[in-house]
């Protein structure tokens, strides 16, 4: 499959949005560039992709993704330095996530080479679109929906994947506050978690609107079993600086395995820092809150690279902690946002230059 011919085909827009947009106050995931890649699979295989201006798709109501929930995505980010070269941040990750949650919900996976490809075209057309400076960046949704009319509950024949790109300037979180499950699951074991499928998100609204109501901005799922291990929070995996040791715990077939999470661990061990990845139960945080060893909670994520977290509830107590002048979460950023806007060498090989 990877080695058909990648022809595409380009339909420029004949004028460009990019007068209307104010960068300088962006809303995350609002505006969307003048272009987005488009291929279709029918007849058994991916048709000929291109690239056409920004619109919106046609269904008919009965298509399967309405019904049935045949829809995947990833996130990812391109990134311009001071020369105004353009930058992806390991993108051959993504490729292969999109593909496995492709296979985890019964859809044709795409080539890796198109994607690649694509992705590349489109930002080249969209250049101007991906701000320099610190911070700012283009945003890039790949997604897979399945097409096909008709209600019946099987796997479709027709699939639509897409790549759409918005301008987004630095994340700030502000003061984060999360509450710990202990009813509601995001995932179970045998189930689809691991995947970026969109039913995982839609399954999270409901509670997490519950705890928003409590005053916390977010839940931290725990597994769904004995809700006695934290897991990930809404889109970010999550870490806990206890003792000064780094823990997360490991990726499952519950827990998505996040870019910036293994980026993270990279980077950390190589800054010295101690860290962990094991399972850490929700009762060791709470005793680390109470005994004054729990130093950071933080998030790890495409969209922020690192949310700090000032706190945690756990049924009806809330607890705090004070963090230490000399954050894990600040250094880690700072060198991940080094790496992805070639401000540094990358002795990881993770920046990937498009031209
Ligand atoms: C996307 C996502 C993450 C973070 O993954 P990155 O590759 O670091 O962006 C973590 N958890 C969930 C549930 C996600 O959807």
């Amino acid at each position: 499959m990877d080695n058909l011919a990648f022809n595409l085909r380009i339909q420029k827009a004949k004028e460009s949005r990019i007068n209307e947009v104010d960068f300088s106050n962006l809303q995350f995931g609002k505006i969307f560039s003048d272009h987005m890649f488009v291929c279709h699979y029918t007849d058994g295989m991916w048709q000929q992709p291109e690239i056409k201006p920004y619109s919106a798709i046609t269904l008919e109501p009965s298509a399967s993704v309405f019904h049935y929930g045949q829809a995947i995505f990833e996130g990812m980010k391109a990134y311009k330095d001071d020369a105004g070269d353009i930058f992806l941040f390991r993108p051959q990750e993504n490729y292969k996530r999109m593909n496995k949650s492709a296979v985890r919900l019964a859809i044709p996976e795409f080539p890796e080479s198109w994607f690649d490809q694509g992705l590349r075209a489109l930002l080249k057309i969209d250049s101007e679109w991906i701000q320099k400076g610190f911070g700012n960046s283009l945003y890039i949704r790949p997604f897979m929906i399945s097409t096909t009319s008709g209600i019946k509950a099987s796997p479709a024949t027709d699939y639509m994947f897409i790549i759409i790109t918005s301008p987004v300037q630095a994340y700030h979180s502000g003061d984060v506050k999360v509450k710990i499950a202990d009813y509601y699951s995001r995932a179970a074991n045998g189930g689809f978690g691991a995947a970026k499928a969109a039913g995982n998100y839609a399954g999270q609204f409901y509670p997490t609107q519950l705890a928003i109501e409590e005053g916390y901005q977010q839940v931290i799922w725990t597994d769904d079993a004995t809700h006695e291990f934290l897991e990930e929070a809404g889109m970010m995996n999550l870490f806990f600086r206890i003792n000064d040791v780094l823990m997360t715990c490991p990726a499952s077939e519950r827990i998505l395995d996040g870019v910036t999470r293994k980026s993270v661990l990279t980077i950390a061990e190589k800054m010295g820092i101690k860290t962990e990845v094991r399972p850490v139960r929700v009762k060791e945080l709470i005793e680390a809150a109470e005994n004054g060893t729990l130093q950071e909670i933080f998030g790890s994520g495409t969209a922020a690279v690192i949310s700090p977290i000032s706190g945690f509830g756990y049924k009806d107590k809330k607890y705090t902690f004070i963090p230490p002048a000399d954050l894990y979460a600040s250094k880690i950023k700072e060198a991940i946002l080094n790496i992805q806007y070639n401000k540094v060498e990358d002795p990881f090989g993770w920046r990937v230059k498009v031209d």
